[in-house]
């Protein structure tokens, strides 16, 4: 578990500035989202955090480690995506358990994540199924399970629910705030709605434009629209 530091991080395209210099700290274990319409800079803050884009300049800290230039897989970090990209041919199983066998991880050791993470999202029973299997529900599960196995300091999550129908979305909402309070690991949880933000964050940083417009605990914000 760790604190997140972003110092000035800025992100430009060309000449489209994407991201104008945010400073931000996330607080360890904190459940952080950032809310605000499409083309606001959320998904390019999340990527640089992941490392999946660099920054065009600043700083970025995971604890005391400087990791602005480190590769993703040497920042601790686990990211959700939206569209659950697990392999369709492997059970559910090796889904979990892929990751970390590219790690060289021990066949017991990686049993013992896979089979936690499956009983904290309620897998268990499905370890044995392939992916069109499931219902988009399980598959998000998965794809979360996916990031769990690697017990990283940080989860980044990207519009992680909007695969999925309205009833669906407000059951794994409830459950990834059950995982969040269970876990106790730092998030930062990246979406355009506003239910989603106000039920999930322990603050929201509300973008527009590149910039960082308010951050405050979800009603603070909510009262100063
Ligand atoms: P959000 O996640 O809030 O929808 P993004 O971070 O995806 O916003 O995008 C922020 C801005 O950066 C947008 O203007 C977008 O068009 C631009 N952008 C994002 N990725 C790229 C890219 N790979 N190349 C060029 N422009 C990009
Ligand atoms: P997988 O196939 O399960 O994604 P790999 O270990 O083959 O696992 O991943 C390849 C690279 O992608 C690694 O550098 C790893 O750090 C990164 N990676 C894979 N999945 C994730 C994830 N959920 N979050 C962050 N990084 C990931």
């Amino acid at each position: 578990m760790a604190e997140i530091r972003l110092e000035k991080v800025r992100k430009t395209y060309g000449n489209v500035v994407a991201v104008h210099g945010v400073d931000l700290c996330i607080g360890d274990g904190e459940l952080l989202v950032f809310l605000g319409p499409s083309g606001c800079g959320k998904s390019t803050t999340l990527r640089m955090i992941a490392g999946l884009e660099e920054t065009s300049s600043g700083t970025i800290r995971i604890g005391e480690r400087d990791v602005t230039t480190l590769e993703p897989k040497d920042r601790n970090i686990a990211m959700v995506f939206q569209n659950y990209a697990l392999y369709p041919h492997k059970t559910i199983y090796d889904n979990l358990a892929f990751g970390l066998r590219m790690r060289k991880m021990g066949r017991d050791q990686i049993d013992a994540r896979v089979r936690k993470a499956a009983a904290m999202l309620g897998l268990a029973e499905l370890l044995g199924r392939r992916p069109k299997q499931l219902s988009g529900g399980q598959m998000q599960r998965v794809a979360l399970g996916r990031a769990l196995v690697r017990e990283p300091d940080v989860f980044l999550l990207d519009e992680p629910l909007s695969n999925l129908d309205a009833k669906l979305r407000a059951r794994m909402r409830e459950e990834i705030a059950r995982l969040h309070q269970e876990i106790g690991t730092s998030m930062v949880y990246v979406t355009h709605d506003q239910v989603e933000a106000m039920t999930l964050a322990d603050r929201i940083v509300i973008m527009r434009d590149g910039h960082v417009q308010q951050i405050g605990a979800p009603l603070a914000v909510y009262d100063r629209p």
